[in-house]
């Protein structure tokens, strides 16, 4: 029968960052199916739930291993990177990241949504006040879209995946 598209996103951001707690939000526990894969000593989760599959697992201090996650790059259809808004002391790390993910090839011209997750928490950065520490206003050549969020109550993330569902029609 015809079958839809299934839409690719990465799930990436530092350790921390809440991407497992987005990852249940996103996915509705009924129809999601979630595996975790332990690979060369990082954990790429990964689900599948209505068109969608992701894939997440946590990035930095795992330069050596770049060359094999990277193969999880084929195919994405958007990258969504989390941030802790309240860990404003690897702001400049989750920068460095992001921007080493942006110059890949493999993501080029991929459209971005960064997630300001932990909007909840009341000493939280503002939305835009991450996207100015992350420097979004100097992407280029993409979609980008910045959008407060708490993993944990729900606020924001459908806001976001909307967005997301946008960029792939
Ligand atoms: P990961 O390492 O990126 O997968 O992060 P996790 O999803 O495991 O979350 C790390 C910690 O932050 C856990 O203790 C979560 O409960 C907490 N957390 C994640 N998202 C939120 C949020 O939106 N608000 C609050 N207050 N805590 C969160």
């Amino acid at each position: 029968g015809i079958k839809s598209r299934e839409i690719r996103l990465l799930l990436l951001g530092l350790d921390n960052a809440g991407k497992t707690t987005l990852m249940k939000d996103i996915a509705s526990e009924k129809d999601a199916s979630t595996e975790t894969t332990p690979t060369l000593g990082f954990n790429v989760k990964s689900v599948k739930t209505q068109g969608f599959k992701l894939n997440l697992w946590d990035i930095g201090g795992q330069r050596k291993i770049r060359t094999y996650w990277r193969n999880y790059f084929d195919n994405t259809d958007v990258l969504i990177f989390v941030v802790d808004s309240t860990d404003k002391r690897r702001f400049e790390e989750a920068k460095l990241v992001l921007t080493e993910l942006l110059d890949d090839d493999k993501l080029s011209g991929v459209p971005v949504l960064v997630y300001a997750n932990k909007q909840d928490l009341v000493h939280a950065a503002t939305a835009s006040d991450v996207a100015n520490s992350l420097d979004l206003v100097s992407i280029e050549n993409r979609s980008w879209r910045i959008q407060g969020c708490s993993a944990l109550t729900g606020k924001g993330v459908e806001d976001g995946m909307s967005w997301v569902c946008r960029e792939v029609k």
